[in-house]
């Protein structure tokens, strides 16, 4: 059996007894033909990465939306969560058959990473910092031991947090003040903090940079693949405006004995993983953002079509709200064209940089406007947190700051083609 199909073979295992209640059958497909002619839209995708996007699809609608209000208002993760999203081999999507992973492409991780914010964008980060940042980071960074050793449990039950930003590095990440002392038998001590880090109440892997020799400034800037019983402690986790059930955390390491084989890529260029899995990661951003967007745009038009009636009609059948609801959907099928584009290159590997700075920094800005137009559409009970729209609202405007913040976008793009005009 193929890789994908084994991994969804195991979703239509778990799924029963994640749910308790076998009621629907996980339609396996005896073959990844793909579905995409020559004519049809690049939003047209393969039968794996349809397959993935309907189960996930039926375990938003079963297990995550009945949850999302009261991990909202606790601003927790409800635990059945992570370990479901681990069952169904939804936590190690390209990861590689050999470590426990699906052997999915990029595209799919990304398919997930969307489908889940159409339901909670909390769950969808968890999701995609553990997938396109943390196992991406081990994946193509990782010495055989490291994959060895951390590729299997981050598949199956160990959550992965990306560990980078600090009080005095956030735009300009390479300002870090977290050390690494080299010891005389060649292991390191790590020692400092760390802020913002998706995941790190509940996780126990982490892909941490460090600084190993400040006098060479950025260039000493070295990842290490950390183990949270060494000696990782939360410091305290942040209360926020949106993903509130998402955690971000402030770390400490305090004398943190981390072995030489735990060193990640080359000594002294960590900071090249970083910017490359950002590049990468900000895909994944992009596509947390346009499942928002659609979110919110299908809870607001179907009130506005099917719930709501004003002046003897459906408020939807007035020209102004027709026309909004007209420029909104143009605008969610503009991201999500970039997202896929963006995607799309990088699969097939080219030079994606640009195009995934702007999916992000599209798909941050509709959004907004998405969640922004959906509270307004469904007037007074779009403004209560009965329908959840205002959560959308909330949770949008975090797109234009985490894995670089708009401007961020704005500079990667703009120094990008002035190289391509000079
Ligand atoms: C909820 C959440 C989750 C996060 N998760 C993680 C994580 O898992 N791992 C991790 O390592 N980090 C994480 N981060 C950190 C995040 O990546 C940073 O917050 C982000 O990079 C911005 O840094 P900052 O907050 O220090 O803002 P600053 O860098 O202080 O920026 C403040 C403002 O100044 C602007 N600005 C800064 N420099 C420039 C410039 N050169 N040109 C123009 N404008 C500029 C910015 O655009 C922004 O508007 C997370 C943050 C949040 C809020």
């Amino acid at each position: 059996m193929v890789p994908i199909l084994r991994s969804l073979a195991r979703v239509g295992r778990m799924l029963p007894k994640i749910y308790g209640k076998p009621n629907y059958p996980i339609r396996l497909l005896s073959s990844t033909k793909p579905l995409r002619s020559p004519t049809s839209s690049i939003l047209e995708f393969d039968e794996d990465v349809e397959l993935f996007r309907s189960v996930v699809s039926r375990f938003n609608a079963d297990v995550v939306a009945p949850r999302v209000e009261k991990m909202d208002e606790e601003e927790h993760i409800d635990p059945i969560i992570i370990s479901s999203l681990f069952e169904m081999g939804l936590m190690a999507v390209e990861t590689p058959e050999e470590y426990g992973g699906a052997g999915a492409s990029f595209t799919a991780a990304v398919a997930i990473v969307e489908e889940l914010a159409k339901c909670d964008p909390s769950v969808s980060v968890l999701n995609d910092v553990h997938n396109t940042l943390v196992n991406t980071c081990v994946r193509k960074w990782g010495s055989d031991y490291i994959k060895e050793t951390y590729l299997p449990p981050l598949a199956t039950g160990k959550l992965g947090a990306f560990a980078l930003s600090e009080p005095s590095a956030g735009s300009d990440a390479f300002a870090l003040r977290t050390r690494a002392r080299k010891l005389s038998d060649g292991d390191f001590v790590i020692e400092g903090g760390k802020m913002w880090i998706t995941n790190g109440a509940e996780a126990e892997i982490f892909v941490v940079f460090a600084n190993a020799d400040p006098e060479k400034g950025y260039r000493g800037i070295t990842a290490f693949v950390v183990e949270k019983p060494w000696g990782v402690n939360v410091v305290k986790k942040e209360k926020k405006l949106g993903i509130r059930a998402s955690s971000t955390a402030v770390l400490s390491f305090d004398e943190v004995h981390v072995p030489k084989q735990n060193v990640l890529g080359v000594y002294g260029q960590g900071y090249k993983i970083a910017i490359e899995c950002l590049n990468e990661g900000r895909i994944g951003i992009a596509a947390q953002m346009t499942g928002l967007a659609q979110g919110a745009f299908d809870r607001a038009v179907s009130y506005a079509f099917k719930d709501r009636q004003q002046f003897g009609k459906y408020i939807g059948e007035f020209q102004g709200m027709q026309f909004q609801i007209a420029q909104i959907a143009s605008e969610i099928e503009a991201a999500r064209l970039l997202l896929y584009n963006a995607a799309r290159i990088k699969e097939a590997g080219g030079q994606f940089v640009k195009e995934a700075a702007m999916a992000k920094l599209i798909a941050s800005q509709v959004a907004e406007r998405t969640a922004s137009k959906a509270v307004e559409w469904m007037g007074g009970v779009g403004f209560t947190r009965d329908e959840k729209v205002e959560k959308f609202y909330r949770d949008a405007k975090i797109g234009a700051i985490y894995e670089g913040t708009s401007n961020i976008q704005l500079q990667t793009i703009a120094k990008l083609i002035q190289k391509s005009y000079v």
